[in-house]
């Protein structure tokens, strides 16, 4: 399957998209790798969901990525008496350590650790932002605020605070079992950290993780802004969670935001998936609005390697058709015009490494020997992105022995990602590259790519060899 689009897309998978007939409709609609969101979903849903994309990536023929997406440290209220109540602003309300019903008076605070970190003037956003309180007294016990706006509060609702800085980490109980379970099952690609605030946040995940998986983190929270270079060095991955990120963050730096991430990000060669609310009327309508049409296209100009659906195809009534929106937007936006343009606009300079060096000429060889394709043999994945760092126009094949790394790259802009074994020879080599170019629609008998290996073969961060070769009649090289 040859899909003639850049940019990847990340389904979540829910209810409205839990059987395996509805997961291979997507994949065939366009998505290239699917989320299980840990909120939701058990472990049993969790081992369901992964064999039935497992048979369907069987079926297809092509790797497919699996994210598993943990919960992290959302923190709640309790619970009320009546179940809700409603507030009045400017009056006091009291968050506590009390294990007991609320009313509107006051309402446990399950979490000890905040009951330590809010200060007197921090911001405490109940439901997503729609109540907004302010701390005006806090003695580690209790924080006793005032009803700034919103009136409605009840059961379990989130917290969010935007000026506190958490002395938690990034994972709790249930995350470290969730990522047990995954990691277990042995087929998951990426991991993505939910509420990341410092660099250490990755140090333990890493540890558990032990390069099984690629870690993503969700850039969510104000202090991960902070420092966020060191974040992009230690992550794998970024997803710019639009959701959480515009509860903590005025909603109207959201889009500076995810400019400045995307970039951050294409500068750094990691990948970086748009994501939350990108067709969200698309959850109850088959068609989507024009401001959300335009905010895919944004995301796609932007060069984000990946765009996300959330509740879309998890729980919305048109799962298939948000996919297939998605898709037709993306290859559109790369058809436009002015697309190469901007995403060239935007590129960084090489770093000064031989697979950055060697991914820049393929790309400059390429485009001006009008090849059909650049192919290269990547086995940990790393000469793959510096290939996708380039953005060419030219489509890129990646080539990899190993199933892990092709599934992991289905996230990254541009890579067509295909499973085959290490070359034995140099001939080998060129006759496998030009043979699987042909096989999967990328190239034709007496049109040239280019090459890009390590030699010896099979090392890997040995990328050090460039070859252009033709095409044969019989789809191997040719002269
Ligand atoms: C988000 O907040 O945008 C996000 C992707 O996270 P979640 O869907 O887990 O809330």
């Amino acid at each position: 399957m040859k899909r003639n689009r850049k940019v990847k897309i990340l389904a979540t998978l829910g209810p409205a998209s839990s059987d395996e007939q509805m997961i291979q409709k997507l994949h065939e609609a366009g998505a290239d790798l699917f989320r299980i969101n840990m909120s939701h979903a058990s472990h049993d849903v969790m081992r369901t969901l992964v064999q039935r994309i497992r048979a369907v990536e069987a079926r297809c023929g092509r790797p497919i990525g699996i994210l598993g997406d943990l919960q992290g440290p959302k923190l709640r209220v309790g619970k009320f008496a009546e179940g809700k109540v409603d507030l009045k602003v400017g009056q006091t309300f009291t968050l506590d350590n009390r294990d007991e019903p609320g009313d509107n008076t006051r309402v446990f605070l399950p979490h000890p650790e905040i009951l330590e970190a809010v200060k007197p003037g921090h911001r405490l956003l109940i439901d997503d932002g729609k109540l907004h309180l302010k701390a005006e007294k806090t003695d580690g016990k209790s924080i006793v605020t005032t009803v700034v706006a919103g009136t409605k509060i009840s059961d379990r609702k989130g917290v969010s605070l935007p000026d506190t800085l958490l002395a938690v980490g990034v994972l709790t109980d249930k995350d470290r079992a969730d990522l047990d379970a995954l990691l277990a099952t042995g087929e998951f690609d990426w991991v993505a950290l939910s509420f990341v605030q410092r660099p250490e946040d990755l140090a333990e995940v890493r540890k558990i993780a032990r390069g099984r998986v690629g870690l993503m983190s969700k850039i969510e929270k104000p202090q991960a802004l902070d420092r966020i270079d060191e974040i992009i060095e230690l992550s794998d991955a970024l997803m710019v969670a639009r959701g959480d990120l515009g509860v903590e963050m005025p909603l109207e730096s959201v889009p500076g935001l995810q400019k400045q991430l995307t970039r951050a990000c294409r500068r750094a060669g990691k990948p970086v998936v748009v994501a939350t609310q990108m067709l969200e009327s698309m959850i109850s309508a088959p068609v989507p609005t024009r401001a959300e049409v335009s905010d895919v296209a944004t995301a796609v100009f932007e060069g984000a390697d990946a765009v996300m659906l959330s509740a879309e195809s998890a729980s919305g009534e048109y799962p298939v058709e948000a996919v297939s929106t998605m898709a037709s937007i993306a290859s559109n936006v790369e058809r436009d015009p002015h697309y190469s343009s901007i995403i060239y606009a935007q590129r960084t300079p090489p770093e000064a490494t031989g697979a950055d060096a060697i991914s820049l000429a393929a790309h400059q060889i390429a485009e001006t020997l009008r090849l059909s394709a650049i192919v290269c043999y990547t086995s940990s994945g790393t000469t793959g992105l510096r290939a996708a760092r380039e953005r060419p126009q030219v489509p890129i094949i990646a080539l990899s022995p190993i199933v892990q790394t092709a599934r992991r790259l289905s996230v990254v802009w541009g890579l067509h990602c295909v499973v085959t074994e290490d070359a034995t020879d140099l001939d080998d080599m060129v006759n496998r590259a030009c043979r699987i170019v042909a096989a999967e629609g990328f190239g034709k008998p007496g049109e040239r790519v280019i090459i890009s290996a390590g030699v010896p073969l099979g090392t890997p961060g040995a990328t050090n060899m460039l070859r252009i070769a033709y095409i044969g009649s019989d789809g191997m090289s040719g002269v």
